[in-house]
């Protein structure tokens, strides 16, 4: 019958191939000298028969190590795309089933197809879901899951230092996996990794704009500072938005600012459409620029990317984005005067709060930031950057933390009187953003400036210790 026809004709066709997979290492950006090893596995399918006469052993396994979307996937398919070769992927979730058997043939079908179209990368992804411990879960559901993981060991073996299949796996947590799986001839090659740093994202940023049509003079550095911690999935997910945003003004190319706003998008989440009294807009209003008056004043602080009060889903309530020396920030040599005005900055909030409603009034609004110039006393006292030194190389003693807490604290009374001070000078240039932000709930950077350069004072108080 016509059911038995289909039947036996799925049967022949490999479900596990991923086809048309065209990734090259030019598509994969900021791998440093990851890509070494990379080129070397490309090399046992390319190059095997040499290793082969010189007894060199081909690895079965290869397990890519690191947090999710840091593009393991991606190198994955560009090994079998630079090597030519077919790509069959699998997510290990897809093993673990709760019928006894179900996992385990799975694994079988997926490693024959492999073999029937060798020379192929096969590609497990989420490797911890079937590769944890075996015997460490308990019940029916353990028993399955070890029977797969068996069974995926016999399949590797099969393959041994042959080099027409290689497996990669991805995993965040090579430290859980079975040790049966990290043995030699298995999964007996790891490679980290990590996040991007400052120089991998601008070269991912501009691997993924090489399609997108790009103002000539995009500031990649700029979206790069801005988007430490993330990983290429959100960097290339920036670009995507901000080709939407350029789209949606209909203009033809993208931005800086169509970048910078992406990135705050992805960093903070959606915009949360949560309704806010009037009074509570001008609190909010006042809080950030607060922060961002202050800032202005200090040579480290004032590259202001942005000022919002926007609520994003999840977090707290404004946001002011300042752009440090990153470089000097990440190497902690920030420098005496750049902690002091971080903490002044820190403090403008509750400064803010002291001059607009009074000391009377309680309000939490400013906690997080005075938490921040809190520690980043104690920091500053600890590092022995303050005219007292407590440094590390000391005991501490109770009668020694007692001052270090002291000293910590009359840096803080200091840094908070000048925050006031330059509150106080530059009155006008916070009314001017207060409004602004009430009424347009953000400011970019080249806005914040312009009411700078309109109503600002400037300072020329300078804090000493
Ligand atoms: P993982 O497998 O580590 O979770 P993926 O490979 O699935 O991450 O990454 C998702 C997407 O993010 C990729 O398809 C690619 O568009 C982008 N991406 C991630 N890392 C990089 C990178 N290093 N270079 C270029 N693009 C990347």
């Amino acid at each position: 019958s016509g059911a038995r026809v289909r039947r036996a004709h799925n049967k022949r066709l490999p479900q596990y191939l991923e086809r048309g997979v065209d990734v090259k290492f030019s598509d994969v950006a900021g791998l440093g000298k990851i890509r070494l090893e990379l080129e070397e596995i490309v090399k046992f399918f390319t190059h095997g028969e040499m290793y082969r006469r010189r007894g060199v052993k081909i690895p079965g396994g290869i397990l890519l190590c690191g947090p999710p979307g840091v593009g393991k996937t991606l190198l994955a398919k560009a090994v079998a795309g630079e090597a030519g070769v077919n790509f069959f992927s699998i997510s290990a979730s897809q093993f673990v089933e709760i019928y006894v058997g179900v996992g385990a043939s799975r694994v079988r079908a997926l490693y024959q197809e492999a073999k029937e179209n060798a020379p192929s990368v096969v590609f497990i992804d989420e490797m911890d879901a079937v590769g944890r411990e075996r015997g460490l879960i308990k019940g029916s559901g353990g028993q399955e899951r070890d029977a797969t993981l068996n069974q995926l060991l016999v399949c590797l073996d099969g393959f041994e230092g042959r080099g027409e299949v290689i497996t990669i796996a991805s995993t965040n947590r090579p430290d859980i996996l079975d040790p049966a799986l990290v043995r030699p001839g298995r999964f007996d090659r790891k490679i980290y990794i990590p996040k991007p740093g400052l120089i991998g994202r601008i070269e991912i940023l501009k691997v993924h704009a090489r399609k997108k049509p790009m103002a000539p003079d995009v500031d990649y550095m700029a979206v790069a500072t801005m988007t430490d911690g993330m990983v290429g999935a959100e960097l290339a997910n920036i670009i995507e938005v901000a080709a939407i945003n350029m789209m949606r003004d209909g203009r033809t190319e993208i931005t800086t600012d169509d970048l910078l706003q992406a990135a705050q998008i992805e960093e903070r989440g959606m915009l949360d459409k949560k309704e806010r009294s009037p009074e509570t807009w001008k609190q909010v209003a006042i809080n950030e620029a607060a922060m961002a008056v202050v800032a202005v004043n200090f040579p480290d602080l004032r590259n202001i990317e942005f000022v919002t009060i926007a609520p994003r889903a999840g977090r707290e309530l404004g946001y002011v984005r300042m752009k440090m020396d990153h470089v000097k920030f990440k190497e902690g040599m920030l420098s005496r005067q750049s902690l002091l005005d971080h903490i002044t900055v820190q403090l403008a909030p509750r400064a803010a709060d002291e001059l607009w409603y009074g000391e009377g009034q309680l309000s939490t609004i400013w906690a997080e930031t005075a938490d921040n110039a809190r520690s980043a006393a104690r920091t500053l006292v600890l590092g022995g950057l303050s005219e007292k030194h407590y440094g590390l190389n000391n005991f501490w003693t109770a009668d020694r933390i007692n001052d270090i807490d002291t000293e910590a604290l009359r840096i803080l009374n200091m840094c908070y009187e000048r925050a006031k001070m330059i509150l106080q000078q530059n009155r006008e240039l916070m009314d001017a953003v207060v409004d602004t932000l009430v009424q347009k709930k953000s400011l970019t950077k080249q806005e914040f400036f312009n009411l700078v350069e309109l109503h600002g004072q400037g300072s020329s108080s300078s804090a000493e210790i």
